[in-house]
Order: C-alpha cells, then sequence, then structure tokens
C-alpha cells in the first residue's frame, strides 16, 4: 500500500525546536494525527508533535518508554474529546544530532518494525540537525520520512529489516492560526528540557552523596550548580527567547487577519443591506 505524509507547518517548526535543543545527543517525541486509508494509497495527517523527557542520554539511540506511550495515548483521546477532532499517535521522530546522518540506524528500524506490527500506518520522521556543507560551510537540516520494510517488499539494505522511504509534504492549509491547541507542543517544550535538566543536576548531586558518605562536598554542590545555572542560561536564550518572539509575530499576524475579516465582514453586511 502506497503511503503519503502530510505535515502541519506548526508541528514541523515544534519538532524542529525540540531537535535543535542538543548537539550531542538524540532527542524524541511522538506525532499525533489522524489517518484515511483510500483504495491506492493512505493518506497520514501528522497534526502536532508531544516532546518527551528523555530517561536515558544518548548520542546514537533514543527509546520511547511504555509509561510515555500509555501517557501520550491518554493525552490524544483527551485532545480528540476536547476538540471533537480525530487525534491519535500516528508516528515518532527524532534527532541525528552533529556529523550522524539523515538515514534510520538498524536499531530504528527495529524500533519503527515493532510500532508497525501494531500500525502499518505508523511512519517515523528523523530530523538530521547540525551538518555542515562541505563546499561553502554553511549549516542545513535533512528530514526524513520512512517506515521499516523487509527483503519480502524488496528491501534489503540490512540484514533484517530496511529503509523505505515515504513522501513527506509540510502543507500549509493544515496551519490553524487560532486554534490554542496547536501551540501546546511548543509551549510543553521548554517545560521537558528544563525537566531533564534538573534531573541530571539532581542526579550528579546525588552521585556526589553517595561517592562522599552521604554528604555532597561544597566544590561538587558550586561545579554542578555552575553548570546547572549555565544550561539553564543557555536554554533561555536558545528556546525560550527565539519561540517567545515567534508566538509574538504569529499574535500580530493573527491580530491583522481578525481586522481583515472585520472589514471582509462589515463589507458583506453593506452588501446585503444594500440588495434589499
Ligand atoms: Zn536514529
Amino acid at each position: 500500500m502506497n503511503l503519503q505524509v502530510l505535515l502541519n507547518p506548526e508541528c514541523y517548526y515544534s519538532c524542529l525546536c525540540h531537535t535543535l535543543t542538543t548537539e550531542e545527543e538524540e532527542v524524541v517525541g511522538l506525532l499525533l494525527g489522524s489517518s484515511i486509508e483510500n483504495e491506492n494509497y493512505n493518506i497520514v495527517t501528522i497534526k502536532l508533535n508531544k516532546p518527551l523527557k528523555r530517561t536515558d542520554k544518548k548520542k546514537d539511540r533514543t527509546e520511547v518508554n511504555p509509561q510515555q506511550l500509555s501517557n501520550c495515548l491518554d493525552y490524544a483521546e483527551n485532545l480528540t474529546k476536547k476538540t471533537n477532532k480525530e487525534y491519535r499517535i500516528v508516528g515518532w521522530y527524532h534527532s541525528h544530532p552533529k556529523h550522524i546522518n539523515v538515514f534510520p540506524s538498524e536499531m530504528d528500524l527495529k524500533t519503527q518494525m515493532q510500532y508497525q506490527q501494531m500500525d502499518p500506518n505508523f511512519v517515523g520522521l528523523i530530523f538530521s540537525t547540525f551538518n555542515q556543507e562541505s563546499t561553502n560551510n554553511q549549516g542545513n537540516i535533512r528530514v526524513t520520512c520512512f517506515q521499516a520494510g523487509t527483503s519480502k517488499d524488496g528491501y534489503s539494505k540490512y540484514e533484517d529489516f530496511a529503509h523505505k522511504k515515504i513522501p513527506l509534504y509540510i502543507n500549509p492549509q493544515l496551519q490553524t492560526p487560532l486554534q490554542p491547541v496547536s501551540f501546546e507542543p511548543i509551549s510543553n517544550l521548554s517545560g521537558v528540557i528544563f525537566d531533564e535538566q534538573r534531573t541530571s543536576y539532581l542526579q550528579f548531586l546525588n552521585n556526589s552523596k553517595i561517592s562522599n558518605s552521604n554528604k555532597i562536598h561544597t566544590s561538587d554542590l558550586i561545579y554542578y550548580s555552575g553548570i546547572y545555572q549555565k544550561k539553564l542560561a543557555m536554554l533561555i536564550e536558545t528556546l525560550n527567547y527565539p519561540i517567545l518572539q515567534n508566538l509574538q509575530d504569529r499574535l500580530e499576524y493573527t491580530k491583522e487577519l481578525v481586522e481583515k475579516k472585520k472589514i471582509e465582514l462589515r463589507k458583506l453586511k453593506n452588501q446585503n443591506k444594500s440588495e434589499y
């Protein structure tokens, strides 16, 4: 069955902000939306993302734990009730930070295949970030949408599974500027990242306590608090401030749109009056 994926630009921006928060390790999240099955092809629409807190930070591997998956199912169910529109988990995304290409690893394909066994339309997105063109040193970002195939499907890159590229379209018509629900992921993102930093900080302090007869060394406290403060300041500068600016721009755009619609409405009302 042929598959096509439509991505809401708001969701693309939100995923991108998440994947740009660190160039050292992978980040991960789930994708919510809906799907339609046609006779010749299926269409998956990705409406929003759910950034997930990492329990483990690795450069080349990231995973979604069962509790996070279950919480996200509840979140999707609540959204469906709240908006009266279909929201379910249709995919996952993760980043390939510095020096890793955009292609799924063997582990990514194994994970993807497990999801596909539950839902054949389930897709994976990979954002390859912090790359530089060798010719002009300009930064670039690559995005791919994939599924896992098997040798039976005519794909045989790896021993067990293979990479099946799925057409991905960023569709501006899916953008809904006046719906607060589309702002939720981007506004929750800093909460997730700050929570991760706080957990790391407390873990470092706890390790220091264990290795120093249940006491935190003053030098360790100063050192780790310094690192924690530096990371928080960096997040405010590189994540919160650009997001705030973007939301302010969107607010201005929405205000202009409302004014234009008011003028159109007045014109239509006047037209109606003159016709009667
Ligand atoms: Zn990967």
